[in-house]
């Protein structure tokens, strides 16, 4: 039996085709770029080509139906009746090809998603190993020297240490951004030399057993301007008041509320344009959110981020970002590093 496709299938009104690789994976453990599972009241069957074939074989509670490389055509010719599909993935001209071959599709969203935002002990223990790693990668870098260093010569280093700690490869690319860089949230390391007085945002996070972690932290370089000192000082009151709203039954637009309110009231809310935060597992970016533009409610097994950010173009950013469980005992904090402001030269 497999009980992640027994707790889909009670969501369903009719068999749904599952197509996003991630949820494939979610749901058979099967790794693969081609493939997809049918989920009907009586089985399950996980269509690939042979390239996962072999893999597939040791998947449990499906059955194995190997095709031909082109799955959807196959499966146009196969399938009948009336089945829905993700709306959110399905590309338009694989919908094309089903619909070609007869089929009633019904468009359903955030089956899979929906299940895999409470996590199990096991996904919890990954998801804390990559937290344990990006700890010890930002008490490596409190020791670094950042002073007269490229971003990309530090990322580069972030991302050997990752290696070198037991991460299987990165959540996203790895953030140094550094003086006016730090004002753009996401930024790329470029060749940007680190000066004194500025603050260098580092954002990383790391996959284990294919789960995401995502950190951020941000390092000082000697004595700062006025304004940043003071956004530091707001951000981390107002990740901190994020932090203490993260409970079940929270309601995800309000608990960013509380930390914005934070910020607002420093005089710096339009300095803060993104959402708080965002939940993560197989993806970096997934469900619950922490952002007024999607609701969301936190349920016990919720992972997410808690990350408020200060902007100040030109000048320099700050973001403190830290990963959390949502218990029924309140939050459990993986990322423990310190948020203390931590200078480095
Ligand atoms: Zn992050
Ligand atoms: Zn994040």
């Amino acid at each position: 039996m497999n009980d992640r496709i027994q707790n889909l299938r009670r969501r369903l009104e009719e068999p749904l085709l599952v197509s996003s690789p991630v949820n494939v994976r979610y749901l058979t453990g099967l790794v693969s770029s081609n493939a997809a599972v049918l989920v009907e009241p009586d089985r399950a069957r996980l269509f690939t080509d042979f390239r996962y074939a072999e893999a597939a074989r040791a998947v449990k509670g499906v059955e194995l139906v190997e095709l031909p490389r082109d799955l959807f055509a196959r499966l146009a010719e196969t399938l009948s009746g009336r089945i829905g599909f993700e709306a959110g993935h399905l590309t338009y001209a694989r919908y094309e090809t089903l619909a070609a071959g007869g089929l009633e599709l019904v468009a359903r969203r955030g089956l899979v998603e929906g299940l895999r935002a409470a996590k199990d002990e096991a996904e919890l223990a990954a998801i804390r190993r990559g937290a344990a790693i990006a700890n010890e990668i930002y008490e490596r870098l409190a020791a670094e020297r950042f002073v007269g260093r490229t971003e990309r010569d530090l990322a580069w280093l972030i991302e050997s240490s990752l290696h070198e700690l037991g991460a299987q490869g990165l959540s996203f690319p790895v953030i140094v951004a550094s003086g006016p860089t730090a004002a753009l949230p996401h930024a790329d390391p470029g060749e940007r030399v680190i000066g004194e007085g500025e603050t260098v945002i580092v954002d990383v996070g790391c996959v284990v057993e294919g789960y995401c972690s995502d950190c951020t932290r941000t390092f000082v370089t000697g004595e700062l301007p006025e304004e940043l000192a003071r956004a530091y000082e707001v951000c981390l009151r107002a990740q901190e008041a994020g932090l203490t709203a993260v409970a079940p039954g929270a309601d995800g637009v309000a608990v960013d509320r509380i930390a914005r309110d934070v910020i607002d009231t420093a005089g710096l809310g339009e300095r803060f344009g993104h959402g708080l935060g965002h939940g993560v597992g197989l993806e970096v970016h997934e469900q619950p959110w922490l952002n007024r533009e999607f609701p969301s409610t936190l349920a016990p097994g919720n992972v997410v981020t808690v990350e408020p950010g200060i902007y100040l173009p030109g000048l320099g950013g700050v973001r403190i970002e830290d990963l959390v469980v949502v218990g029924v005992d309140g939050p459990e904090v993986l990322t423990t590093c310190t948020k203390e402001l931590v200078t480095v030269h």
